[in-house]
């Protein structure tokens, strides 16, 4: 059986805690490896690891370290179908989305490589007489990156490429349920020319994940995962003094106004409910159908709901994998459940015809949805739209804005005023206007409102260079130089 273990100080270390994980194919149900779970002890060796390696690689030249970064890009890019593949076999997702993940995560690394640009501060000669004032940003030391199983490539690239390009050393701890990727990606990493000690994975649970929130030597910390565990790991890390960003749940809407071109309103929910199985934290789950257009969107969506492929995610041709854990495919078949006693009507059911392995749930639609319903309340994180009836923009809007959640949000119509009013109105961080999962591109920044996210900083982009760095001003003065020297040599960067 196969065994994941920590990386440490450039190399993988078999760890000695006694306690793993079990990790599974979910397409088939069975067990696939085994996952180590750091002790206490682990983890102090990983920000030993990243504390001694952190001085050098904090002196590193700016273009240096944009080699080392440019280097990755290429290895990544060379070994993309591997990733996609090692990403399948844990997840479930298809490997056509294992790619899109890949080449997603990959643009985090592409931005991360402008670093010499992106790390330039400001300059104002003669503040006074003689006087000249600048501002540098500086590296904050040994930070950490904790997480989720949905997104085990991209995520982890969100966090460390631009944590390294500024300076900083990492510590990794994947989820426990898809841990393989991140010990591949240690590996193109010491292959792009690294140095030990600067990237460190450590495998784990709960444990691993309170030593590194209350370890004095860890500086900041980056989390996404669920909503609960967020502001947990927020109030904590922040009680130790920590630069914390939580990125937590999402319960994203899609209002379809009566001017929408309703087939392609189906496509994009489709699309977006269903796209690796619902487990995507910008998925959407809810559809806000505006009266005029509600039985004909409801009618396009379930027409195209059998023409979803829905099968292993190896194998050609499928649309939709399975989910997670036996855990998740149960809880998402109990909202199914629960959905006619609390007064919805189950359109298209997604616990039938199922395959006979695996944690799989079929699309699912459930119409006449309203806002106390479980299904609407919680995140359900599957394959499960649930369709909410509404009169029009402001009842649509106003639903959105009451909701605990403010991930991402989309609307979809022709009118561009209304677009534009709803881009003004809506308290949600990511907006789509006719784009079903607006996931912002690598050079603006990923972050959502309210229980979506604790902390100041969105992630990636231009804010997560800020988040890996913090600024110094300094104010100086200087005679005249007495002395100099002659050098013909050509001026070197390293
Ligand atoms: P999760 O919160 O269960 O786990 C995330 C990480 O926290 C994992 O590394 C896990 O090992 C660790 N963890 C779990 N329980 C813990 C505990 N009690 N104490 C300390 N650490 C703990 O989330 P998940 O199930 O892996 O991922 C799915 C969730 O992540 C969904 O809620 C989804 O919306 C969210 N998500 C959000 C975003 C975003 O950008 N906002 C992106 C992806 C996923």
């Amino acid at each position: 059986m196969k065994r994941i273990s920590h990386w440490i100080d450039g190399a993988v270390v078999a760890s000695t805690s006694g306690r793993e994980a079990a990790v599974f194919d979910p397409a088939t149900g069975q067990q696939s490896g085994a996952v180590d779970l750091a002790s206490v002890g682990e983890v102090d060796a990983a920000v030993a690891s990243a504390k001694a390696a952190f001085p050098a690689w904090r002196a590193t030249s700016l273009s240096k370290r944009a080699e080392i970064l440019f280097r990755m890009r290429e290895l990544v890019d060379a070994n993309r179908s591997e990733l996609a593949a090692l990403l399948t076999a844990e997840h479930g997702k298809v490997l056509s989305d294992s790619m899109g993940e890949v080449a997603r995560g990959l643009e985090n690394i592409e931005f991360a490589c402008g670093i010499p640009q992106l790390i330039k501060g400001d300059y104002s000669e003669q503040a006074a007489n003689g006087v000249d004032v600048y501002s540098i940003r500086q590296p904050l030391g040994v930070v950490a990156g904790i997480t989720p199983f949905n997104f085990p490539a991209m995520v982890p690239m969100w966090m460390f490429a631009n944590a390294l390009a500024c300076g900083n050393t990492f510590i990794l701890k994947p989820s426990e349920k898809d841990p393989s990727v991140s010990l591949f990606i240690a590996e193109l990493l010491a292959g792009a020319g690294l140095p030990d000690g600067c990237f460190n994975v450590v495998q784990g649970d709960k444990i691993a994940v309170d030593r590194i929130i209350e370890h004095d030597d860890v500086s900041a910390v980056s989390f996404v995962g669920s909503t609960p565990i967020a502001k947990y790991i927020y109030e904590k890390g922040t009680a130790q003094g920590k630069r914390v960003q939580a990125l937590g749940g999402a319960k994203n809407h899609m209002l379809v106004l009566n001017d929408a071109d309703v087939g392609m309103a189906a496509d994009a929910a489709i699309g977006a409910g269903y796209g690796s199985a619902g487990e995507r934290c910008m998925s959407i789950s809810v559809v806000l159908a505006a009266e005029g257009i509600a039985d004909e969107l409801v009618a396009e969506i379930a027409k195209r709901i059998p023409g979803v492929t829905v099968g292993p995610g190896y194998e050609e041709g499928n649309e939709m994998g399975p989910l997670i854990t036996a855990a998740s495919r149960d809880r998402v078949k109990g909202y199914i459940d629960a959905a006619p006693g609390e007064g919805a009507t189950v359109v298209v059911d997604g616990r039938e015809n199922l395959p006979a392995e695996g944690f799989f749930v079929n699309p699912t639609l459930l119409d006449n949805v309203s806002t106390e319903m479980s299904c609407y309340t919680d995140e359900i994180f599957g394959p499960v739209l649930s369709v909410v009836r509404v009169a029009g923009y402001q009842d649509g809007l106003d639903i959105i804005n009451a909701n605990q959640f403010a991930n991402g949000t989309a609307i979809f119509t022709r009118d561009g005023g209304a677009a534009r009013q709803f881009q003004f109105d809506v308290e949600v961080g990511m907006v789509g206007i006719n784009v079903p999962v607006p996931v912002p591109v690598s050079y603006y920044s990923f972050g959502g409102w309210k229980a979506s996210l604790f902390g100041d900083t969105h992630m990636y982009g231009p804010e997560g260079i800020n988040f890996y760095t913090r600024g110094k001003v300094v104010t100086s003065r200087w005679p005249d130089p007495a002395s100099s020297t002659i050098d013909l040599g050509f001026p070197e960067t390293r």
